[in-house]
């Protein structure tokens, strides 16, 4: 069975970055499994594997734009610490999602806390890189009707929840 839409792909993957140092890699957190064309998986990824079957291994190159774009410094934030009242201890990798002046929310991460600020930062962690996808396709299968519906894989085609292998 071939990569197509509407189908479920788990891949073993290493995620570099232009350096060559592993961001990322399903040694470390596991085999990553997607359903194509569900927007769950970066475009230039899922062109990359269109077509390929299991066992097909394929490097993918992406600029930081068709990956997860250019670092915006608008995502850049300090806010009191006083903003943060309930939430107790404030510390870096902590993420909250913040109300945008357009209406929309975005999740921002704690970058550092400074005595009574709190720096923070919400664009993508992999943002503002050139990413490199070696990819080898584990296995590919229909999604079901519960999987499309909820537009994410389900472990073994039933129940929802994140795989872990
Ligand atoms: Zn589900």
């Amino acid at each position: 069975m071939t990569v197509e839409k509407n189908r479920v792909v788990t891949l073993e993957y290493v995620l570099k970055n232009d350096a060559g140092e592993v961001l990322d890699s399903s040694a470390e957190n596991g085999e990553l499994s997607y359903i194509q064309g569900a927007e769950m998986m970066l475009e230039g990824v899922e062109k990359a594997l269109e077509g390929k079957k299991a066992g097909d291994q394929v490097s993918v190159a992406l600029s930081a734009e068709e990956a997860y774009g250019e670092r915006e410094e608008d995502l850049i934030a300090t806010l009191p610490r006083s903003e943060f009242g309930e939430e107790g201890e404030i510390e870096p990798g902590m993420a909250f999602e913040i109300q945008m002046d357009d209406g929309t929310s975005q999740v921002f991460t704690v970058i550092s806390t400074d005595g009574d600020v709190v720096n923070l930062d919400g664009n993508h962690p992999l943002a503002g890189m050139n990413l490199k996808f070696d990819l080898k396709i584990c296995s590919v299968r229909a999604a079901t009707a519960e999987e499309l519906d909820h537009g994410h894989p389900h472990c073994g085609g039933d129940g929802c929840g994140t795989c872990h292998h």
